[in-house]
């Protein structure tokens, strides 16, 4: 590793005005630091932001909505008793993440913001366009056993990593940011971008942009929602295939959905086509085929992940049955 400055500030205001060109945010460090010690990531000046206290807090507004501070680590989370009772697919996501351990480390914030696992983003040896933009992705033609067949584009197939995003896709909370310009907020669903022709630009926040919470709508329905991964080995591995859903039924009909996809999408993947198939048919195992081929509709298949589409398919199908039962 290089040498780098280490900045500890006092408030929001003093971490943005040190958010200067080459800086980085630094919260848990579980994945910032793994890259940096690849030289992946070199930044000249790291801004710890953990002694922000104000963004340490799980608060229930009054009109229901939970704000959620970036640095609640994502133990904290899983385990708070109104997340627990109200969003258990946030819950359940969490704590299928990763090890104990890194949950007691990982943040909100750090974690919306962690990094590809695709290998050769990993290994500076190999050409990466999404490390060093226009030096191609030997993924497309080499080994992409755990990269996406949604979203991708044919400059980087890279998917996203973080179960905990694929809740909060299927949830849709605000994300609030503050940075230069002031605060503002943006809808989850417009925090990550797809690769396209710049895979190198994973999100939209802007130069010395901080994410200081997440703000969980109320949604009544989440009740009634679960989160399913399917993996490698039971703990302690990235999803193959992952799920995400909330289901309204009244009487035997689905009245609202709510549905998302991980370890296939290059962002958290909310499929509003597959929640348009659910919303007035009958719960029912057919009714959730028709969904999952929806949701996997226009997916594209590499060499060693064309698996991963009858995974995604079945993987939602079950979690709908465990939320919804057969009418
Ligand atoms: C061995 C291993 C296994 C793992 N398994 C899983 C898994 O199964 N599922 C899963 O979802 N994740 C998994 N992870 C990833 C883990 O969840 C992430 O590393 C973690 O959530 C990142 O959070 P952090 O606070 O440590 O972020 P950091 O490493 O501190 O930061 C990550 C990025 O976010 C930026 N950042 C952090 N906070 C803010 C903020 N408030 N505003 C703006 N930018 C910010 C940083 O600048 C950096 O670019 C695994 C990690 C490891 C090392
Ligand atoms: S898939 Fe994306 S991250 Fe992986 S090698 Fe290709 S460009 Fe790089």
């Amino acid at each position: 590793m290089y040498p780098f400055t280490l900045i500890r500030p006092e408030s929001p205001a003093a971490a943005i005005k040190n958010a200067t060109k080459g800086t980085k945010f630094i919260a848990g460090g579980t994945n910032l630091v793994d890259l940096m010690k690849l030289d992946i990531e070199t930044p000249t000046a790291l801004v710890d932001i953990n002694g922000l206290e104000a963004f340490n807090t799980i608060e229930t507004l009054p009109d229901g909505r939970i704000r959620v501070g970036a640095l609640v680590k994502n133990s904290a989370l899983a385990w708070h008793s109104e997340i627990a009772r109200r969003f258990p697919l946030l819950s359940q996501a969490l704590l299928s993440g990763a090890s104990p351990q890194l949950r007691n480390m990982a943040t909100t914030g750090g974690n919306m913001l962690q990094r590809t696992r695709c290998y050769y983003f990993y290994d500076p040896a190999f050409p990466c366009n999404k490390r060093v933009p226009g030096s191609g992705c030997p993924a497309i033609d080499g080994y992409n056993r755990n990269h996406a067949v949604l979203g991708t584009s044919e400059h980087c197939i890279a998917s996203h990593p973080s179960d905990m995003c694929v809740a909060l896709a299927a949830i849709d909370p605000r994300v609030m940011l503050h940075g230069p310009r002031g605060e503002r907020s943006i809808a989850f669903a417009e925090l990550h971008r797809l690769p396209g022709s710049t895979p190198h630009l994973e999100n939209t926040l802007l130069p010395g942009e901080l994410i200081t919470a997440i703000e969980l709508p109320s949604l009544p329905f989440a009740v009634h929602s679960h989160y399913l991964k399917v993996r490698d080995r039971a703990s302690y591995e990235f999803a193959l295939a992952s799920a995400a859903v909330a289901l309204d039924i009244q009487g035997g009909t689905i009245r609202a959905a709510r549905i998302a996809l991980g370890g296939v999408g290059t962002k958290p993947w909310r499929s509003k086509a597959a929640e348009k198939t659910l919303v007035g048919a009958a719960a029912g195992d057919a009714t959730y085929k028709i969904a999952a081929d929806a949701a996997l509709n226009g997916a594209i298949p590499h060499k060693h992940n064309a698996f991963k589409i009858e995974l995604a398919k079945r993987t939602l199908v079950r979690t709908l049955n465990i939320v919804g039962g057969n009418a």
